[in-house]
């Protein structure tokens, strides 16, 4: 099964408009597994046990990474628990990522996997400061469906996502990865509360792609192999494109 984008919403808040979000050159993907804690336990999830040698391990890759330099752009994708569960060892991390590419001339694109339930603004803010600006977050259905499948250990990870989205995600781009497999019942309640929520439209819309359901781990891998130019600014609305013929999401079914 292919992912489907739907949106290609992207806006970057004014503080962050100097700081370089696309280049026409190559683009060397690193995948770094944070080794961090994370607040749900999701079926089928597959990350590493947390360990004090985790973050080492994650250092030591990205300082490689940059050494090996191979391309103009180094994206790093930041996986493994939650970098919200350690966020002042993430902004460590990313204080030495963007100092590195400062010194070495390298635009640095930072993606960050996350659960979606424990974000800050200020951290948002913070992060995307030192260039992460771009969250990956699952949603496997409405409240029920996805607090099933990706329980949180406190309360409904569902509603902590929504919250997130609703008041912590200024200056970031959120994608939201929605099973595909979801029923038709499922996906018309998911989709028709986003729009209430408005969360696709407006100044910082989030982009929704469709696609098998996977672990983090397994959407790291994937999303190395789709490197390229990433989504540009799109119309301030929920707009579909064309190869949707195998994903029955569009609005219109939605009345
Ligand atoms: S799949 Fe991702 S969000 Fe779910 S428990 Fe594993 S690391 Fe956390």
């Amino acid at each position: 099964m292919t992912d489907v984008r739907l949106n290609r919403g992207l806006s970057a808040p004014p503080a962050l408009e100097d700081v370089p979000r696309e280049t026409s050159g190559a683009v060397q993907t690193c995948l770094i597994d944070l080794g961090f804690p994370c607040h749900l336990a999701c079926c089928g999830c597959d990350r590493t046990p947390e360990e004090s040698a985790g973050y080492s391990r994650a250092r030591r890759k990205m300082r490689a990474a940059f050494r090996a330099r191979r391309a103009d752009v180094l994206r790093l994708v930041f996986f493994g628990g939650d970098p919200f569960a350690l966020p002042v060892s993430f902004e460590d991390l990313l204080g030495e990522a963007a100092a590195e590419s400062q010194a070495r001339g390298i635009v640095l694109e930072g993606i960050a996997l996350s659960n979606g339930t424990n974000w800050r603004l200020d951290q948002v803010h913070r992060f995307a400061s030192l260039g992460v600006r771009d969250y990956h977050v699952a949603l496997d259905g409405p409240a029920s469906a996805h607090n099933r499948s990706r329980p949180a250990k406190h309360g409904s990870s569902f509603e902590r996502i929504l919250n997130s989205l609703r008041w912590h995600r200024d200056a970031a781009h959120v994608e939201l990865r929605i099973d595909a497999t979801l029923s038709k019942a499922d996906r018309t309640e998911l989709l028709t509360l986003l729009q209430q929520e408005e969360l696709c439209r407006g100044r910082n819309p989030v982009t929704l792609t469709f696609g098998p359901r996977r672990s983090c781990r397994q959407y790291a891998a994937w999303l190395a192999t789709a490197a390229g130019p990433r989504p540009r600014p799109a119309p301030p609305a929920l707009t579909l494109r064309l190869e949707l013929q195998h994903v029955d999401a569009s609005p219109e079914r939605l009345g």
